[in-house]
């Protein structure tokens, strides 16, 4: 697969309105979308960086993975996204073949219209890995 940067990091959250004044007052970043993605089960907040963006993401449901994921761990560093030149159908068939567990087989839609696919994290050195493209 060809990556060409990151495209944003997801930082888990249990309140986008609670933790905002951080990332604004004190990091200085700014806000410029907030949306909703109805199958994920979470609000996202995004904030530039440079090339790069932050992702917060903040759970609209109990039975999100985001929920369970800030009931195990805390708050914190949920996932990181690549962004794939040659395509995320490609870069997962690729993957695959190599032996990494995939957790979507087929790429699917996210937040700020991305196609994107996951990577299970105990086949990425620990770090939950979104493959994405425009
Ligand atoms: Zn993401």
């Amino acid at each position: 697969m060809k990556i060409s940067h990151i495209e944003h990091i997801g930082i888990a959250v249990e309140s986008i309105e609670a933790v905002l004044p951080y990332f604004e007052n004190v990091l200085g970043l700014k806000c410029y979308n907030i949306e909703v993605v109805e199958d994920q089960k979470v609000k996202t907040a995004f904030l530039k960086c440079g090339e790069v963006k932050l992702e917060l993401l903040e759970p609209t449901s109990p039975e999100s993975t985001i929920a369970k994921y800030i009931e195990k761990k805390g708050q914190g560093m949920h996932h990181m996204a690549f962004c794939i030149e040659d395509g995320v159908s490609n870069a997962l068939a690729e993957a695959e073949a190599t032996g990494i567990r995939l957790i979507d087989k087929t790429p699917r839609k996210g937040a700020e219209n991305l196609n994107i696919a996951f990577l299970h994290p105990k086949s990425t050195v620990g770090i939950l890995t979104e493959l994405c493209e425009h």
